[in-house]
């Protein structure tokens, strides 16, 4: 039997401490999910200010110690959550980095991230606690890696460690310049360079040190993995991960179905499963009714929850949704925030159709459960997506999804097929807004057929998302990392 593994996992967001989006999810439960297969692991992330040290019950473990950042030091402190039979979490604690409203998009990011991934490779030697693994999480903690083959190099105490890598977003890469070589204490390595990628000869992108020094890479999924390598998808990064590929895996994320199960979900108004998809009726009722539509059972009900971003499909939405609202009797109930002109564009379409289309436009985690557990139908029409929760929580909650095959939609729905009466859900493949309303017409034509449109809920709920599955592939994938460090680190010594 191979022994249980250490792994310290950095991530910028973890639920249900700080969260903007699907990093949270997955940092909040495949940590858990891990250390049910019997490994050590351990959660790291900064103390922002809207984490209340009371609600979770957070205790200091380590007093203010320097951090080494620019010419000087930062002092950090480390807290702690400490709860019996859970992961333990800490944070790194520094009022001027931190104690902040938001989370991103301040113009000091880079130093910000940069001092919390430093404050934890020394927290680990002041706390004696050694991983085999540093999991990293985009970019924010894209640096480390870069670390560890550089101004760790030499230090016994990460002799034997490796780092992982996964990409949830290649398009958020965190540009910036010469500038955090300095804060990093990596100027005399200075910039990367790669013959195809002449762009990196000036700035500083985390996102490909971190492909760059990993001793393993991922993504969240089997296709987006493939994708990538294209130029297509790869945002301009596609040379250095085909460099790479033989580092590089897709790993499709899960979700977390303790807290997403419709028999015990204290947020809807009423349980169900799939043996019992007669009382699932009541939460359609309720939606209309807290979205302010008319009530009925028999109208279809899409709904989308979402960042309103491009990447999510928003700019075909806006090409069709007009038209689909007008002739296919649909209602529509949206959740999200993101861009301006998205908000200003629901809020009119709002005003338009009030009998129809409700936006609610914030982040309301509760909301979202009642939306995934009261709709007919979820859509998610993305232009690129690395792997996608909301489908699958859809799916789990008996709405059926109609996604654009790409990456994650495409791994996880399988289109209706009338022939074999087969599928869970509606895809469609070009990224264009007649694609996008045929695919709903489909939908709404199927759903006037309840038999055939039980079959399509049942299919769906009837799957696995737990992260079981994909822990394990994540076990497999630590396993490989270590393997290849310890290879290049014998090469290295052979060579000297
Ligand atoms: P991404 O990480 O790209 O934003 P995902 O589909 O992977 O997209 O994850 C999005 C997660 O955030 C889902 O759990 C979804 O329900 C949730 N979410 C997105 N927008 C909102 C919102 N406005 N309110 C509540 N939850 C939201």
């Amino acid at each position: 039997m191979d022994r249980p593994l250490r792994i310290f996992y950095l991530a910028a967001e973890v639920v249900p401490f700080a969260k903007t989006g699907g990093l949270a999810d997955v940092a909040g439960a495949l940590p858990k999910a891990l250390s049910a297969l019997g490994h050590d692991v351990r959660v790291c992330l900064p103390r922002y200010g809207r984490i209340g040290l009371e609600r979770f019950g957070l205790r200091p473990v380590l007093g203010p110690f320097p951090v080494p950042l620019d010419e000087a030091h930062r002092e950090a402190s480390i807290l702690e959550r400490q709860v019996a039979d859970q992961v333990p979490v800490y944070f790194v604690e520094n009022a001027h980095f931190f104690d902040r409203d938001g989370i991103y998009m301040y113009p000091d990011d880079a130093e910000r991230f940069i001092f919390w991934c430093r404050a934890a490779l020394e927290m680990l030697k002041r706390l004696n606690w050694r991983p085999d693994i540093i999991h990293c999480n985009d970019w924010h903690t894209a640096i480390v890696p870069n670390w560890l083959k550089t101004i760790y190099r030499a230090e016994p105490f990460f002799g034997s460690t490796a780092t992982v890598y996964t990409i949830h977003n290649l398009a958020y890469q965190g540009i910036f310049g010469y500038r955090v070589l300095e804060i990093a204490g990596l100027d005399e390595y200075g910039f990367l360079y790669h013959p195809d990628l002449t762009h990196l000869n000036e700035v500083v992108d985390f996102m490909a040190r971190g492909i760059r020094f990993a001793d393993v890479i991922n993504t969240v999924s089997p296709t987006y993995a493939r994708e990538i390598l294209t130029s297509d998808y790869g945002e301009r990064l596609d040379p250095l991960l085909r460099d790479r590929q033989n580092r590089l895996l897709g790993i499709l994320n899960g979700i977390d179905t303790e807290a997403l199960d419709p028999r015990r979900d204290p947020h809807i108004a009423r349980h169900f499963d799939i043996e019992h998809l007669e009382q699932r009726a009541e939460n359609k009722r309720a939606l209309q009714e807290e979205a302010g539509l008319p009530v009925d059972p028999r109208r279809p009900l899409i709904g989308a929850i979402s960042r309103l971003t491009d990447q999510k499909g928003f700019d075909l939405l806006s090409q069709v949704l007009e038209a689909m609202l007008s002739h296919l009797g649909i209602q529509f109930v949206l959740l999200g925030t993101g861009e301006e002109h998205y908000h200003e564009m629901f809020s009119r379409l709002a005003e338009r159709h009030p009998q129809q289309f409700k936006a609610f436009l914030t982040f309301n985690t509760p909301l979202a459960q009642r939306i995934y557990a009261g709709t007919d139908m979820f859509l998610m029409p993305s232009r690129f997506e690395p792997c996608g929760l909301g489908q699958m929580i859809a799916m789990r909650y008996g709405s059926v999804p109609i996604v654009r095959r790409t990456g994650g939609l495409a791994d996880t729905v399988e289109d209706y097929d009338s022939r074999s009466g087969g599928g869970s859900g509606f895809v469609f493949q070009a990224y264009d807004g007649l694609a996008l309303h045929a695919a709903v017409v489909r939908a709404v034509e199927i759903y006037r057929h309840p038999e055939i449109w039980r079959g399509l809920m049942r299919r769906g709920m009837g799957k696995d998302y737990s992260w079981g599955a994909s822990a394990q592939k994540y076990v497999d994938l630590y396993r490989q990392a270590l393997r290849l460090a310890a290879e290049e680190r014998a090469a290295q010594v052979a060579a000297s």
